[in-house]
Parts: structure tokens; C-alpha cells; sequence
């Protein structure tokens, strides 16, 4: 994308050429004679962002330095014209690429929160096991045995108590993890959003995002 940054003869505005199409003049405030029509052009590209001035008689400056081509941020402060009109960057915010880096966050958030539930329930299911385990060798031992001595009582009573504890907790269980589930799958509903069109961005990782370089739905540009 490409953006003419100038002043409009006419009605002394700010004027800004998106890919060769005049907008707007832009409302608030009036705009030095000494800010050419065609003052500058701002280059967008992946999130990249370069200020090119466009005529030797122009004066356009980034952070006090008169240059003819610069790399530049959304950071940086902008003056064009020998009366050094500071340009607003919010006239160009409909323009320029959308930070996600907070996104990366949400996402290493959720990895990590999805892992931690993974693991708890496969520590739950062994543990269940490992209770069916002792019923069984029990069993075996007492038959092995063939009578009761008192290592089968001890065993039996351990078995039972455990399959108890373990009962018990299996009920608890069975609707705190997916409950849990369900809350976390929420919450990341809620936060993993376009900056710009406020859409879910799906199950896609922080990285892919970055490939991809743009919203699948409003086509913003992503700044990462
Ligand atoms: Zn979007």
C-alpha cells in the first residue's frame, strides 16, 4: 500500500492518496502552505513501514532529522514543511497494520493451560488404573494363597479404600475437567481476536499468524 501525504490547495486540509485514490480531506485543523500537495509517500509493506520524501523542495522530517527515504515506526514523529506541520499519526491508523504481538501471549497462555489439563487427566486415568491393578493382584494373591491369611486382608482393605478415595474423586472429577475445559476454551474465544475486526482467529498458533501476515477476515495487515 502506498499513501501521497499532502495538503489539499483547496481547502488547505490534510490530504492523504491511498493507492492512488484522493481521500477526504481530513477535518480537523488547517495545513502550512509550506506542506506540498504531493509532500510525501508512505510505503506500507508486511507490517513494514518506509517514508519517502517526494521533492528536493520538500522538507519532511522523522524525529527531527530531515530525510529523503527512511525506514520508520508508528513511534516516530513526523514534520513536514519548513513550519514543521507535525503529522497525526491517528489520520493514518485506518491504514496501517495491526499489532498482534499481544496475541502471542494469549496464545503460549492457552498452550500451556490445555497442557496442564492433558496432563492432569492422564494422571487421573492412571492412578484409576493403578487402583484396578491392586484389586486384581489382590484377587490373584488370595487365590494363589487359597485361604485368608492376613496379607490378603490388609490388601483387600487397601484396595477397597483406595477404589473409595478414587470413586469418589472420579465423581468429583467428571465435571471439573471438562467444566475447566470448557471455561479455558472460552476465555481464549474471548482474547485470541483480530485488534481490528475483533474476530476469533481460530486454533491457528501465534506463528501461522504471522505467516500469513493478514486477517482472514478483514485483511488488516498484521504488525508482529
Ligand atoms: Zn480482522
Amino acid at each position: 500500500m502506498e499513501i501521497i501525504i499532502g495538503r489539499d490547495s483547496q481547502s488547505a486540509k490534510l490530504l492523504l492518496t491511498v493507492d492512488g485514490k484522493p481521500q477526504a480531506p481530513v477535518a480537523s485543523g488547517e495545513v502550512p502552505a509550506s506542506v506540498a500537495p504531493q509532500h510525501c509517500k508512505l510505503f506500507i509493506n508486511k507490517g513494514q513501514l518506509r517514508l519517502k520524501n517526494l521533492d528536493i523542495n520538500n522538507y519532511t522530517y522523522v524525529n527531527d532529522q530531515s530525510i529523503e527515504s527512511k525506514a520508520i515506526s508508528q513511534h516516530d514523529k513526523i514534520e513536514l514543511g519548513t513550519s514543521r506541520y507535525l503529522l497525526d499519526w491517528n489520520h493514518l491508523k485506518p491504514y496501517l497494520p495491526v499489532d498482534i504481538r499481544p496475541l502471542k501471549e494469549v496464545w503460549e497462555n492457552y498452550e500451556a493451560q490445555n497442557l496442564k489439563l492433558q496432563i492432569k487427566e492422564r494422571k487421573f486415568n492412571a492412578l484409576r488404573s493403578a487402583t484396578g491393578l491392586i484389586t486384581m493382584v489382590a484377587i490373584v494373591l488370595s487365590i494363589a494363597g487359597g485361604g485368608r491369611n492376613k496379607w490378603n486382608l490388609a490388601l483387600y482393605g487397601v484396595a477397597i479404600a483406595i477404589s473409595v478415595v478414587f470413586f469418589i474423586k472420579a465423581y468429583l472429577d467428571s465435571s471439573k475437567l471438562p467444566q475447566k475445559r470448557q471455561e479455558l476454551s472460552k476465555q481464549f474465544q474471548h482474547d485470541y481476536i483480530c485488534p481490528s475486526c475483533g474476530h476469533f482467529m481460530g486454533n491457528q498458533s501465534y506463528d501461522i499468524l504471522t505467516q500469513n501476515g493478514s486477517c482472514p477476515y478483514c485483511k488488516k495487515t498484521f504488525h508482529t
